[in-house]
């Protein structure tokens, strides 16, 4: 009989971050609005909390954002309030508190001085408190606790300062430490910038003669356009009616900081991240999984939906059969829109073994990371439990031993499995029959062609950029990750 067991992947699994979209119209046959709800569809990956989308029509912003996912958000009737405009923004959520925070959905809408603009960022401001604080010694308020707003502020406040939009975003820039790739719909243009690290993706492309920035590639193909390129770290792009423009901050750092870890989990496989396909990079690692612990098994499987092609990677590297190890129940799972709370919503994912296909026989079952080592355990006694002779488990990045301080919601130190226990220990805790781990030299390779450098603080310890001292104390520290 088939066992089910309830298991909670995504309550120990290293939690997606936000996903940006923009849209600059150039063409009168394209609907900005019904393009921006079809790409925040492609970055429902990114973030499952809140979704929203402004649209700017002759200055006048126009915003539907809510708790939920796009589909719960956008209904037929909420989209009827957005009118198609000139310029669009969109952005799906994900926070690390446990507060569902409206205040901090996005894109945010600032008016202000010089007029409106509304706001769509991913990643973390490291120097949130410390800008915050000095601000709100000035009399400064604020909604939320989100990156966003404190963001907005800056930039608005620079722009005050200075003649134009462009000045006030590299000034902002300057400011603003840590990770971001933002996209910004001004009265009259659409903006996106990356950090000078570069820690998360931004892209651009075309559709027709439009313009759209997007978090991810994959996104530009779902709509029909094409990439252009990716936004460099340290640059920011400007769309208006001139066409495109690019500016680049003078400063540069010795290394950039694309997130290793986009490659291995967050991102979609069907997008390209500076100049490398993710789906190339989790197949790769596969390969020198296999290199690394070539296991003599009868079946290679990968733990939905990450670990699924690093395990055809394995598969095809040492010719073991690769076959459907799990079922996962696609219905059940993160809903934020239902009132039900995160944890519960959680624990009724449902994963089921494929008994008829694993019973017997000696299984090397790929994942790509572990935390705490709940979801790992769990896994292995799926497997066990459906009859499976041996469970090798491999993990297709190296243990966790550090959080993350930009935008990856990675526990803190004391819940990172891998800090207090050696891997022995960890695969006795697990109940597997072996246990590897993919090396930080290996996994850098999966990405050795991307165009920017790599980061992989949390695997190594470390970082190129500055990491938040204050993050620790100050009142702020858990809030700090809410975008
Ligand atoms: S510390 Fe880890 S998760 Fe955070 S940006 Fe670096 S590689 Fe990504």
């Amino acid at each position: 009989m088939t066992k089910y067991v309830d298991i909670i992947p995504q309550l120990d699994k290293p939690q997606d971050e936000c996903g940006v979209f923009g849209i600059y119209k150039n063409d009168d046959d394209i609907n900005v609005v019904a393009i921006t709800h079809d790409a925040l569809y492609g970055l429902q990956h990114r973030g499952h909390v809140s979704a929203g989308i402004t649209v700017n029509v002759d200055e006048v912003f126009t915003t539907v954002k809510e708790l939920g996912m796009v589909s719960e958000v956008f209904t037929p009737k909420t989209l009827q309030r957005l009118p198609n405009g000139k310029i669009a923004v969109g952005h799906v959520r994900y926070t690390s508190n446990q507060s569902l925070d409206r205040a901090a959905n996005q894109p945010l809408v600032l008016r202000y001085k010089e007029g409106s603009i509304a706001i769509s960022s991913n990643g973390s401001i490291t120097n949130f408190p410390s800008i915050r604080k000095e601000l709100e010694r000035g009399g400064a308020m604020f909604q939320s606790n989100s990156n966003a707003e404190l963001m907005a502020y800056i930039i608005a406040s620079e722009r005050c300062k200075t003649g134009t939009l462009e000045d006030a975003v590299l000034n902002s820039m300057q400011i603003l430490e840590g990770a971001y790739s933002t996209v910004i719909c001004g009265p009259t243009r659409l903006i996106g910038f990356r950090d000078i690290f570069g820690f998360r993706p931004l892209c651009v492309g075309r559709v027709k003669n439009s313009y759209v920035i997007s978090s991810e590639s994959c996104v530009i193909d779902s709509i029909g356009g094409d990439f252009i390129r990716d936004v460099k770290p340290g640059e920011m792009v400007v769309i208006d009616e001139d066409g495109f423009h690019s500016y680049e901050l003078a400063h540069k750092v010795p290394k950039t900081s694309l997130c290793l870890f986009e490659y291995v989990y967050v991102a979609r496989p069907d997008s390209v991240i500076d100049g490398v396909s993710v789906h190339t990079a989790r197949m790769r690692a596969g390969e020198l999984l296999y290199k690394e612990y070539p296991i003599d098994a009868d079946m290679v499987c990968g733990v939905p939906d990450s670990g699924v092609i690093a395990a055809e990677g394995y598969a095809k590297a040492s010719g073991i059969p690769y076959g459907m190890g799990f079922m996962k129940n696609k219905f059940l799972g993160r809903n934020a829109g239902t009132g039900m709370d995160k944890k519960k919503r959680l624990l009724h994912t449902k994963l089921t073994a494929l008994k008829s296909n694993v019973q017997g026989k000696r299984i090397v079952v790929i994942d790509d990371s572990i935390v705490r080592g709940e979801t790992s355990k769990h896994i292995v006694k799926l497997l066990k439990g459906a009859g499976a002779a041996e469970v090798h488990m491999l993990i297709s990045s190296p243990p966790f031993v550090f959080p993350c301080y930009f935008g990856i919601d990675i526990h803190d130190k004391e819940n990172l499995i891998a800090t207090k226990k050696t891997v022995e220990e960890i695969r006795r805790e697990i109940g597997a029959d072996s246990l590897g781990y993919l090396s930080i030299e290996s996994l850098r390779k999966t990405a050795e062609y991307a165009g920017v450098g790599l980061c992989d603080g949390c695997f190594t310890k470390s970082f190129s950029a500055k990491i938040p001292t204050e993050f620790f104390v100050d009142k702020y520290a858990n809030k700090i990750n809410n975008k």
